[in-house]
């Protein structure tokens, strides 16, 4: 049977304006405000009074559960911030049994639109829960004031869905598909259909209207919903691009703006695979996200030093068979890379 959208359980999800301070007479109180130190100042004003803030430190899965003792007498949990502050929120909540709801504070990522919450355990990335939100909120006001360089990276977690797909046909053409993920022509299809209608509308997304951030939205939802709609395949939506950024992170012990990472990742994948290269790295230079190492503060030998045991890291982490496992990383690809990337910032 093909996949169909339809079929695929999302989240509610409300776009609005001035929808956090009606918080105060929809949660139920004792709420805890799952947030980042950062963000608390702008906004513990729209919330009532009593409003609990919990400022994510790490996602460590160690460090929440010690937290939670700390929580006995919260009765909801809201999310406010980007991937981290929902990463939490959801893990509260599926511990504690609470109802949840979402406000994302960026389009950085897609971790709001996904039940399991990705947390570390011993430094290793981890999805493990379950928390359906009452609802997700986009609030307009909200987005629209967050940092474009994490608005805009939310693209990452959508052409994403670009180079998974590769991955997912190049291990289907050499019969290396994991066998609970065999390759689906419908799963991909529609994975494929919403970076493209991203990729056809990057001025919308490019000035954030309300146009562009539906479209995006509608994509990030997607990925959030169809790996546990998919039967927990991440097949159709992640692949090469994450690995890169994943083993770039492992090995530098830095902390990176999850889209800029991943579209670094989505270049040399798209370049591993000799497929979209021109295409995918003229949207990510026209929608100004700097992929150069220099900008995530890190040089190339950080990158260089990744890519060289990109094969090693997938293999150790158990990762999805792709073009990582055959691809011969050699120093002439290497040299082209950083030329290729270098010089689409400089004309
Ligand atoms: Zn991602």
């Amino acid at each position: 049977m093909p996949f169909k959208e339809s079929d695929i359980a999302q989240f509610s999800t409300v776009f609005g304006r001035s929808l956090l301070p009606e918080v105060e007479n929809f949660v139920r109180p004792k709420m805890l405000v799952v947030t980042m130190e950062d963000l608390w100042p702008l906004f513990r004003d729209h919330l009532p009074a009593d409003a609990m803030p919990y400022m994510v430190r790490s996602t460590d899965r160690a460090t929440l559960e010690a937290d939670l003792a700390t929580l006995t007498s919260v009765a909801s949990i809201v999310g406010l911030g980007g991937g981290q502050a929902s990463d939490a929120a959801k893990y509260f909540a599926w511990r504690l049994n609470l109802p949840l709801f979402q406000f994302p504070t960026s389009l950085s990522v897609d971790a709001v639109f996904g039940h399991r919450a990705a947390v570390r355990d011993e430094g290793v990335v981890r999805y493990v829960g379950w928390a359906v939100p009452e609802t997700v909120y986009i609030d307009l006001d909200i987005i629209e004031s967050a940092p474009r360089v994490l608005n805009i990276g939310g693209v990452g977690d959508v052409f994403c869905f670009i180079t998974g797909v590769m991955d997912w046909r190049h291990a289907e053409a050499r019969g290396k598909c994991e066998p609970r993920w065999p390759y689906d022509e419908s799963l991909a299809a529609i994975s494929l259909a919403k970076a493209e209608a991203v990729l056809a509308e990057l001025d919308e997304i490019k000035t954030l209207s309300p146009r562009g951030i539906r479209i995006m939205v509608d994509a990030l939802k997607w990925g959030g919903a169809s790996y546990h709609g998919a039967g927990w395949n991440p097949r159709h939506i992640e692949g090469v691009e994450h690995y890169i950024f994943y083993a770039l992170e492992a090995g530098t012990m830095k902390a990176f703006l999850h889209g800029q990472a991943v579209c670094l990742g989505l270049i040399l994948g798209a370049m591993m695979h000799g497929q979209r290269l021109d295409e995918l790295l003229g949207a990510v230079t026209h929608l100004g996200i700097d992929i150069r190492p220099a900008a995530m503060d890190v040089a190339w030998s950080d990158v260089f030093d990744a890519m060289r045991g990109l094969k090693a890291f997938v293999e150790r982490e158990g990762l999805a068979y792709g073009i990582a496992n055959d691809f011969d990383v050699t120093e002439g690809f290497l040299v082209t890379a950083r030329d290729r990337i270098e010089s689409a910032y400089s004309a």
